[in-house]
């Protein structure tokens, strides 16, 4: 009861990558920078045994961006040259590549790092995607022409690695899609139809993970836009619920979001947000452990897993250690409380 978990990404090491960034440049190349990806995941994979999560992740320190990360493996985009975007409806600018052709996988996407966390671990094993609609937020179009068409393109090699990562013994495949919680109404019209494609066939646990953000200024700025309460999951939840995604993944601690909105997922696995990660506070057992008693309210205490708001990769990385452990500690605080 109460597995802790993460939401996937953590701090890079110094020796890795530029720390405290979103795109990082890394420290080195080549074949060096194969081995220091290696050992920061094996680092990683130690530090989440030690702090007690049940469900652990390679805290993806093989790629750069959660986004971009999977789009340097596909074939049909150009990252030789980058366009200035606005992304997550211009909350933020990013520089972003361009899809400029047909897309095709140029081959594995995260093999090194899933069968080598895999072979170093005994705990049950996370490896998250971006989701199509994200991805389709995250690059600049100048061959679909159509959102949806592009996102299903997408879609179809999400779905070719996600069974290459199921083959690897991965436990649960994750999809990244905060795009849900800005753009809901094509959530509906085609976003979960995108997801499912993706998740086509899988046999292993599925999750999609919906927040608002990483800490960085321009979420920290936007989340003071939303009002008193945010009930952006309101207008995806009942979709989701309808949709063959196993588990949810959604923000809680110091966050606007009314905990009854939770109730609209019923029938599937919640992680639920403990941990703020736009805050370095790091929370105590005692506080993860009311966060967990206020979403028992309307989650079912076995479909309830203690997890991370959203990654932690721009954080501090003492910090993330610390918000692992106090995670953990309070789920086993809950434990005590709620067990009985
Ligand atoms: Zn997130």
């Amino acid at each position: 009861m109460f597995e802790p978990t993460l939401a996937g990404s953590l701090p890079k090491p110094a020796w890795l990558a530029e720390t405290h960034k979103l795109w990082p440049q890394w420290k080195s190349a080549g074949d060096e920078l194969r081995d220091a990806k290696a050992d920061a995941t094996l680092l990683w994979l130690k530090l989440q045994e030690d702090a007690g999560l049940a469900i652990v992740s390679d805290g993806e320190q093989s790629r750069q961006h959660f986004v971009h990360g999977f789009l340097e493996a596909v074939e049909g985009i150009d990252f030789e040259h980058k366009v200035k975007m606005g992304i997550r409806n211009n909350r933020y600018d990013a520089m972003v590549p361009q899809v400029v052709g047909e897309l095709r996988l140029k081959g594995r996407v995260h093999q090194a790092e899933a069968r080598l966390a895999r072979a170093h671990t005994e705990r049950k094993l996370k490896i998250t995607l971006p989701g199509p609609m994200t991805i389709v937020d995250t690059v600049a179009d100048r061959f679909y022409g159509d959102k949806a068409k592009m996102a299903m393109a997408f879609a179809g090699l999400l779905n070719q690695e996600a069974h290459a990562l199921q083959a690897d013994g991965v436990d649960v495949i994750q999809f990244d899609e905060p795009a849900f919680n800005v753009f809901m109404d094509e959530v509906t019209v085609w976003g979960i139809d995108a997801l499912h494609r993706a998740i086509d066939g899988l046999t292993c646990t599925t999750a999609v993970h919906i927040c608002y953000g990483y800490g960085i200024a321009a979420n920290v700025d936007w989340k003071k836009t939303l009002g008193q309460e945010w009930r952006q999951y309101e207008k995806i939840f009942p979709a989701l619920a309808a949709s063959r995604i196993d588990q949810v993944s959604l923000e809680c601690a110091g966050s606007q979001v009314p905990a009854e909105l939770m109730a609209l997922l019923a029938g599937k696995d919640v992680l639920v947000g403990v941990i703020d990660v736009a805050s370095d506070r790091v929370e105590t057992p005692e506080e993860v452990a009311d966060t967990i008693g206020r979403a028992l309210q309307f989650v079912a205490r076995e479909r309830l897993f203690p997890c991370t708001n959203c990654g932690m990769a721009p954080m501090d990385q003492s910090i993330a250690r610390r918000k692992l452990e106090a995670l953990a500690k309070g789920a086993q605080l809950a434990r005590q409380r709620y067990g009985g």
